[in-house]
């Protein structure tokens, strides 16, 4: 394993294991993994959330994630400087109406470092706030960066469905490691289509690097398994994946573009990139992702999880059949949406979404 992806995973297991179940011990990890995910997940308070600017949740969860993620590589990655592209900055944890919420993601923190004892540090609430603002950097085309979404799919969290921690680097603007932790993700396939599996192990942590391949393995760490994508290469036979939210994507166009293609079973809807990690190892064929009017990617939503797809064989491109480019700054610059297939099925698939784009700008608007 390489020394950066034993840093990713060192980051990633920090941030789920020791912040969000913040009492610990690792072989107690099995029992306070559910403990995690049945308790704390659905326990979160009220308080502990917040709404930002675009109306979208964050939680005690999102920072304390993104605090613990930048520490860790802030220590373990010494050498040259350090740039990190992240989802969360301070600005509303600043302001007086934060405090009680500042209060909670300090202590949080500080126990979770305590209990880990790794690193001999307690965090003030000004180290809190910097901590996070390490994620400022803007990231572009030279250089490294890390990339860090440190809850994706905070809505799946809150709603006790999918969520991951994604962490992705940077090298001259090209993707060259990412690992995303699911732990709400069973470790068997859910090719069932309902976004359940007949293996009981919850949790599954994906890693890539740049021309070597994708794995998964267990949150306990079970050897790691190689990964593939489908080799589906008739339509008729794909099941595709969606976000939930019907405000993330377009549902009407997705299934148009379905049905077009000839694809027969109906979407499969989960949060956050779980559904690049599922994509990766072959649970389902197609990932459509068409965002509404307006809307801007960010380059967090999709590093970590684009390689881990390109890595196991897969495809990822926008609506013309492009290549996602993060040299771009913290936006991806994307033609109308993302699609992530396998080699056999992506010409097909781009025709089909092509025609269904014409359509649908072709289509009378209702009033
Ligand atoms: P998903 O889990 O597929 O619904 O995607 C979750 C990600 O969608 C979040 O991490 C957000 O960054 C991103 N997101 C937020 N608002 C929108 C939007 N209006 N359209 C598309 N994606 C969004
Ligand atoms: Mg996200």
């Amino acid at each position: 394993m390489s020394t950066y992806i034993r840093v990713l995973l060192i980051a990633l297991l920090a941030s789920f294991f020791r912040f969000l179940m913040h009492s610990c011990s690792w072989n107690l990890l099995l029992l306070l993994r559910v403990f995690l995910l049945q308790t704390v997940q659905q326990e979160i308070l009220q308080s502990d959330i917040q709404s930002k600017a675009d109306k979208s949740p964050v939680t005690v969860a999102d920072y304390g994630s993104q605090v613990l993620v930048s520490l860790a590589l802030n220590m373990e990655v010494t050498s040259g400087s350090f740039s990190m592209v992240a989802e969360e900055d301070s600005e509303d944890l600043r302001k007086d109406s934060a405090e009680e919420i500042l209060e909670h993601i300090t202590d949080l923190v500080n126990e979770t470092l305590a209990e880990d004892g790794s690193y001999n540090i307690t965090l003030s609430k000004e180290g809190i706030l910097s901590a996070i603002d390490t994620g400022k950097s803007e990231g572009g085309p030279s250089g490294r960066h890390w990339v860090l979404d440190p809850i994706d799919g905070t809505k799946g969290f809150l709603r006790g469905g999918q969520y991951a921690i994604a962490l992705a680097l940077l090298d001259e603007g090209k993707v060259v490691l990412g690992v995303l932790g699911c732990p709400n993700l069973p470790l068997a396939s859910i090719s069932n289509l309902n976004g359940s599996s007949s293996g009981d192990q919850m949790g599954a942590l994906f890693s890539a690097t740049v021309g070597c391949g994708a794995e998964v393995e267990s949150l306990e760490g079970s050897p790691p398994q190689k990964i593939s994508v489908c080799t589906i290469d008739n339509p008729v036979n794909a099941s595709f994946f969606e976000s939930y939210e019907g405000a993330h994507t377009m549902h009407d166009l997705t299934g148009s573009i379905a049905e077009k293609l000839g694809v027969q079973a109906p979407p499969v809807r989960i949060d956050s990139q779980a559904k690049y990690g599922a994509l990766a190892r072959g649970d389902g064929a197609i990932y459509l992702r068409f965002p509404h009017k307006g809307y801007k990617e960010k380059i967090w939503d999709h590093a970590a999880g684009a390689i881990v797809v390109t890595e196991a064989g897969g495809v990822v491109t926008d609506a013309s059949g492009n290549d996602l480019d993060f040299s771009k700054g913290r936006f991806l610059d994307v033609d109308t949406g993302i699609i992530a297939t396998n080699k056999q099925l992506m010409p097909s698939l781009l025709k089909s979404v092509q025609e269904a784009i014409k359509e649908k700008s072709q289509a009378p608007s209702p009033l």
